[in-house]
């Protein structure tokens, strides 16, 4: 199948409040325009230097979505364009993410990355420590970011009871989150072979690549 119809197959089947973001990391600019040209408009990535190459070749009607884990030094080349980056995982890089979206007169929308997942090396706050950050005097004062809610990263595995765990314990948190903070309205869970599931446990985002350009 080409980009377009499986961009369309994801399409139809999930609902229309569900904002698919289209993830294109290792992939070409001609790729890219297959899938602009089938309608689609967010596209994510998992470096910053890839997506700035990308952004200057491509349509500016674009939404970037930075998706990848962040190196704080990195920012400052995204925050003129970046739509909305899913993995802020350290305090110290939203007060990055801050100052540089002071220069460009910018409101940058984040979600704050949650470790949901059981191996080690993914990354992402707990509970514990989102709730101090929002409580965090220093985080209420940052002017020119905004979190907009929360981003998580399932097990990589076979058992689909784990995943629905994972995605249901990262929802109900979200859920409590948004009755005290309203601007909470972004749940980024799901990639191409979980984002079914996802979507069945309340999110709102899914990051999908391979099932619409193919293994990388
Ligand atoms: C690569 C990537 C995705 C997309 O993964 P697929 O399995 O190709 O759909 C989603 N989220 C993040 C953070 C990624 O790095």
């Amino acid at each position: 199948m080409s980009i377009a119809e499986n961009l369309q197959q994801i399409k139809n089947s999930i609902p229309l409040t569900v904002t698919l973001v289209a993830v294109t990391k290792t992939k070409s600019v001609t790729e890219i325009m297959e899938a602009y040209d089938a309608g689609q408009r967010d596209f994510g990535e998992n470096k910053i230097q890839e997506m700035v190459a990308k952004y200057e070749l491509l349509p500016k009607d674009i939404c970037w979505h930075m998706i990848g884990h962040l190196q704080s030094n990195k920012v400052k080349y995204m925050a003129e364009f970046v739509h909305l980056v899913h993995g802020v995982d350290k305090f110290k890089t939203l007060v990055e993410i801050n100052k540089q979206a002071q220069k460009y007169n910018r409101i940058i929308n984040c979600l704050l990355q949650v470790h949901i997942a059981k191996e080690e090396t993914k990354f992402g706050f707990s509970f514990d420590e989102i709730t101090a950050i929002l409580n965090n005097q220093e985080y209420q004062s940052l002017q020119n970011v905004k979190v907009i809610g929360l981003m998580g990263m399932a097990t990589f595995t076979e058992d689909e009871t784990q995943i629905q765990a994972e995605f249901h314990l990262l929802s109900q948190y979200f859920q409590t989150l948004k009755v005290k903070y309203p601007q909470f309205t972004t749940l980024s869970m799901g990639m191409s072979s979980d984002y079914s599931i996802a979507i069945m446990e309340g999110s709102t985002v899914i990051r999908v690549g391979s099932a619409i350009f193919g293994r990388r």
